[in-house]
């Protein structure tokens, strides 16, 4: 991860106000610039750090409707363009038959930029309704059979990666959720095998915020599908994280990165969980060290004498 101070797009987007409408058509383009080359190197750099994109992939791009899988299309498409390796790329929908779900949307978007896709449709939104009783969030369910359906799809179309447009606030959400409701330190992988082991699931927008995507969509345009056309709620504890991550980015800025690269720099000798640190093998004499030269990984002893 980089260091780099995190600028705000909506200060221009602010500063621009001023300028009057003749150049407002400049000032838009170059802002969607500067905000393209930011989202391509934070892509670029976290498909890098986790391998996530290999010589020869085929790689299952899901696309919601929302801003942040339009976004993770965009990017890919314009990086596989000059990538140093060769790799392709198949937009996939699921359409989930929720009532009023603008059919013709996608098709038509995709058509358009020439890149092969696939419409899906299972009508997972009955499952749901006929399960969860009236008023609960049905997001859960939702998403595990939205989940299991797409990365079945992918073993069709002979998909070896699945790229998600999950972000960096998405990330740290997950992990407070998991901590506060779950008393569990994890959070959401930027790469993982699915339960199965039969699917590698990408998230390339890993290292990229929630306001730079929704600001490059708005300037992009995008034909944004709500998700909720269900009715349902979004999850409340969510949505607690959520509004206490932003309070803490107005109040502190740069908080939201250094609590990133927390998750970037994690020293097991110094949490209480004995089965990821062998706190019982401690003996005197030795230091157990914390990486790069300090790795704090169980059985990873450093003499002390030689520090
Ligand atoms: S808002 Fe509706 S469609 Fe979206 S995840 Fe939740 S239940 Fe599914």
């Amino acid at each position: 991860m980089s260091d780099i101070q995190y600028q705000d797009p909506l200060s221009d987007i602010a500063a621009d106000q001023d300028g009057g409408d003749a150049s407002l058509e400049r000032k838009r383009k170059l802002r969607l610039n500067k905000l393209q080359k930011r989202l391509r190197r934070e892509t670029g750099r976290a498909i890098e750090d986790f391998k996530m994109i290999e010589e020869g992939d085929r790689v299952m791009v899901c696309l919601s409707g929302g801003k942040d899988s339009y976004t993770l299309l965009d990017i890919l498409l314009n990086l596989q363009k000059s990538a140093p390796v060769n790799f392709e790329l198949v937009a996939v929908n699921l359409d989930q038959k929720q009532p009023g779900f603008p059919e013709h949307i996608l098709p038509a978007y995709l058509e358009s930029l020439g890149v092969p896709f696939h419409i899906v449709e299972r009508d997972t939104y009955s499952i749901v309704k006929s399960v969860v009783p009236e008023g609960k969030t049905t997001c859960g369910l939702c998403s595990r059979l939205r989940r299991g359906t797409l990365y079945g799809f992918a073993d069709e179309i002979g998909a070896n990666k699945i790229a998600l447009g999950h972000h960096r606030d998405d990330i740290l959400e997950t992990f407070f959720l998991n901590m506060f409701y779950g008393g569990k330190l994890k959070a959401m992988p930027p790469k993982l095998v699915s339960d199965d082991g039969k699917n590698m699931v990408i998230r390339p927008l890993a290292y990229s915020r929630e306001k730079d995507i929704e600001a490059y969509s708005e300037l992009k345009a995008f034909p944004i599908i709500p998700c909720n056309l269900c009715g349902s709620q979004e999850n409340l504890q969510r949505q607690v994280i959520k509004e206490m991550l932003q309070g803490w980015d107005r109040s502190h800025p740069g908080r939201i990165e250094t609590m990133f690269r927390s998750l970037q720099h994690v020293v097991p000798s110094h949490l209480a969980d004995t089965g990821l640190f062998d706190f019982a093998g401690l003996e005197l004499g030795f230091a157990h060290g914390i990486r790069g030269g300090e790795d704090g990984v169980a059985g990873d002893r450093i003499d002390i004498l030689s520090l």
